[in-house]
């Protein structure tokens, strides 16, 4: 079976230009605040590339940077006056935060409608009742990449290896509620290429490099691979893309598959909640 490469580069600058048509016919340019604490190499770069993204997009982003000694009482307080500013349409707190701040406590702050990276309790609340109001940005991601392989999503198996907050389980709610038979496995799952062979999607999202091989994968499948890790000087992710290769029917690349879709998508849900805003305030 010849194995097409999901081109998430292509699809996330498409996005982009999407978005910047959109915001060109609003009343003001969409303005994102990241917020990023210390200065953790990543970070940086993740931040970097956010920024390059969003100027692409016409989204206006300012960058916070803040002591890697804040106190979690300053930094819930920064970001309380980011939830009162009426300027700003959204707020990301870049993660992860220095070892001394809770992150889910911090994440907690932001006001739901400004929570551009849909992981407030609230906001995950709403996609598991099915009501979604901002997802997260890597299962959006990964569901507009897995859209573009498999149009039709009704009825079909999908398998994710992973269960986390920011990515397993907000993906889980997303295919549910297209209609997909769900499957969330994860480190205490038993016998995993077994569980994974059976799926028509398969999302690898456990952070654990190459782990997904060619027992893994049913002929034809699609094969989402989230994971980024680090080997040596290179990026891989959690799929073994190479003996994947003649089995799957797609698959994306990383890095340049769930990466840059996912920064597309936060200029999307920044687009959403300055469109709701001005909404509210109409
Ligand atoms: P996490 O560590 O919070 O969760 C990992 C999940 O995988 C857990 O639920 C765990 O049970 C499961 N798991 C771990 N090892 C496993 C194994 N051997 N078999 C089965 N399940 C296993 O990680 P996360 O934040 O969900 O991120 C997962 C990966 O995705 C990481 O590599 C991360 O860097 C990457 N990531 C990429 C993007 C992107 O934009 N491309 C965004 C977020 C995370």
């Amino acid at each position: 079976m010849k194995t097409r490469l999901i081109d998430g580069k292509k699809m996330a600058d498409e996005m982009l230009d999407d978005v910047r048509e959109q915001v060109s016919g609003l009343p003001r340019a969409p303005r994102l605040a990241v917020v990023l604490v210390g200065d953790n190499p990543a970070s940086l770069v993740y931040v970097k590339n956010k920024v390059k993204a969003s100027q692409r997009a016409g989204i206006r982003t300012d960058v916070y940077r803040l002591s890697p000694v804040l106190t979690q009482d300053a930094l819930e307080a920064f970001i309380n006056d980011l939830n009162a500013d009426g300027d700003i349409d959204g707020i990301l707190l870049q993660l992860p935060l220095p070892a001394h701040l809770n992150a889910d406590a911090a994440i907690e702050r932001i006001a739901p409608d400004k929570d551009v990276d849909g992981l407030t309790t609230h906001n995950l609340g709403r996609l598991m009742v099915g009501a979604p109001n901002l997802a997260p940005c890597t299962p959006l991601a990964c569901l507009h990449l897995i859209k573009k392989a498999c149009p039709k999503l009704a009825g079909k198996n999908a398998v994710i290896v992973g269960r986390s907050r920011l990515v397993g389980r907000p993906l889980g709610q997303l295919l549910l509620a297209h209609d997909c038979t769900v499957v969330q496995a994860h480190s205490h799952t038993k016998n995993l290429a077994q569980v994974c062979a059976r799926a028509d999607i398969l999302v690898a999202a456990a952070g654990h490099a190459r782990l997904i091989g060619r027992r893994h994968v049913k002929r034809g499948a699609v094969v989402i691979d989230v994971g980024i890790n680090r080997v040596g000087d290179r990026l891989v992710g959690d799929v073994n893309r190479a003996a994947v290769t003649g089995v799957a029917r797609a698959v994306t690349p990383v890095p340049g598959g769930v990466g840059p879709m996912t920064i597309a998508m936060l200029m999307y849900n920044t687009l959403r909640a300055c469109r709701r805003g001005e909404a509210k305030s109409a």
